[in-house]
């Protein structure tokens, strides 16, 4: 079954170097540290299943990771 949020149909070749260069992965290789709890994230529209990223357009699990992860400050 894939994940809805891996699909990058209609996303630019750019924006997926973009995620590319940043070295996004799908599954956090840190436990603590993942898109839903990144400063960058930008959390699902109503209705919609996946979140993105302030860096890149496309949709992002927030399950994911990448070299640029910020805590989100309170
Ligand atoms: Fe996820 Fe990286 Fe974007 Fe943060 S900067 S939301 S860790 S892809």
């Amino acid at each position: 079954q894939k994940n809805p949020c891996d699909d990058l149909t209609g996303v630019s070749a750019e924006e997926i170097e973009k995620r590319k260069k940043l070295a996004y992965v799908t599954k956090t290789p840190i436990p603590d540290s993942h898109c839903s709890n990144c400063t960058l994230y930008l959390p699902p529209a109503k209705d919609k299943p996946c979140g993105g990223c302030m860096l890149f357009k496309g949709p992002v699990r927030p399950e994911g990771y990448c070299a640029y992860w910020a805590p989100i400050s309170n």
